[in-house]
């Protein structure tokens, strides 16, 4: 667990950026998304110099907290590593999962690549099954204007049913927009946490394990805690053991149910491997989204690079064009090479 009491206590790691909420009522907002979409590039644009950098406690990943100011009042961003899903239980996704679901930061923003939008969706819906209090962050808004590709924001935050709001982080434009989103979800935050569709036998069980969760303590009845348990009973339960409240025969009792849930599985599957199922399931429904959302117009995104090709690989200017740099790399080799040493 990336930040637990112990962990963030006297017994810390000397390199560990220490978190803790100094008050109630600060606002702890955390980022998350897949690598390279500009993650890093809106945690700075929004802290500026106010941040601290070191590794998550215990771990040796690296942790970026900052503060961001926004209408006289101050939100401490923590920069969750960069995943692609949460599901494969690296140390990266147990420590951004593990964030969102115990530490409960007020807002997470998840940062997405509007040229990529599907594949982001994944992690969007992912997080959406911790937590209700989600802004979807649209970047690289510019690059997908250049690659002709319209995303219909409104649409897919009615689908999403949390704000969506379009960025291109690098010029600092749709920044203020996003923070204030953030502020409006902090002053009212949203409970329902959403579920998706998966097959009947499946949702069954998860519901099972969330009943039980909700028995043991109503904090912790969060669909994604059933998933896990279900998914990947061990490690789950250990991390739960160690970052909340509950007991030794709390986690007996909900270890018994999740074997016998995943026993009720595989004789229901057979020979399918239903915790595939727990990974499709996001990705199917994300294929939905985008194909609702976004519009390419591949056509015409493609009509210069194409013009381009058919230039440098026709018969009368590829050759001349190959025999030229063929030259170039020999005069480099030759003579060229001589100018710098
Ligand atoms: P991270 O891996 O998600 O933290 O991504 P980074 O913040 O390191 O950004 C990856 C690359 O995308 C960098 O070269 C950024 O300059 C670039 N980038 C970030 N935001 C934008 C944007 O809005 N538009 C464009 N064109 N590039 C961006």
């Amino acid at each position: 667990m990336g930040l637990t009491s112990t962990s963030t206590g006297a017994g810390a790691a000397d390199t560990a950026l220490v978190l803790r909420r100094e008050r109630p009522d600060d606002r702890i907002v955390s980022l998350a998304g897949n690598p390279n979409v500009g993650k890093s590039t809106v945690f700075n644009a929004l802290t500026g110099l106010r941040q601290h950098t070191g590794n998550w406690p215990g771990k040796t990943v690296a942790l970026a907290k900052g503060t961001a100011r926004h209408q006289e009042t101050d939100y401490t961003l923590v920069d969750l590593p960069g995943t692609y899903s949460l599901i494969a239980n690296s140390a990266e996704e147990a420590i951004a999962s593990e964030f969102i679901c115990f530490q409960k930061p007020a807002v997470t923003i998840v940062v997405c690549d509007a040229t990529a939008l599907q594949r982001n969706l994944n992690l969007v819906l992912q997080i959406l099954q911790m937590t209700a209090n989600v802004v979807v962050c649209v970047n690289l808004m510019d690059e997908a204007r250049k690659k002709k590709i319209e995303i219909d924001l409104e649409k897919l935050s009615e689908l999403l049913q949390v704000p969506v709001v379009a960025a291109s982080a690098r010029s600092h434009q749709g920044l203020d927009a996003l923070m204030d989103a953030v502020a409006q979800l902090t002053e009212h935050p949203r409970t329902q946490i959403a579920c998706l569709d998966y097959p009947f036998v499946i949702q069954n069980e998860l519901d099972r394990l969330r009943g039980q969760l909700r028995m043991l303590d109503p904090a912790y009845d969060i669909p994604w805690i059933a998933l896990q348990i279900l998914n990947n009973p061990e490690s789950t339960l250990k991390s739960l053991y160690e970052s909340t409240s509950l007991s030794q025969a709390d986690i007996e009792t909900l270890h018994s149910l999740a074997l016998r849930s995943r026993k009720v599985l595989d004789q229901a599957y057979k020979n399918d491997r239903w915790p595939d199922q727990l990974i499709q399931c996001p990705i199917q429904q994300a294929q939905q989204l985008a194909e609702q959302t976004v519009t390419m117009n591949e056509a015409e995104a493609m009509k210069r690079d194409r013009q381009i090709d058919r230039i440098l690989f026709s018969r009368w200017a590829g050759i001349p064009l190959m025999i030229l740099l063929l030259c170039l790399v020999l005069w480099i080799t030759l003579a060229g090479a001589n100018i710098p040493s």
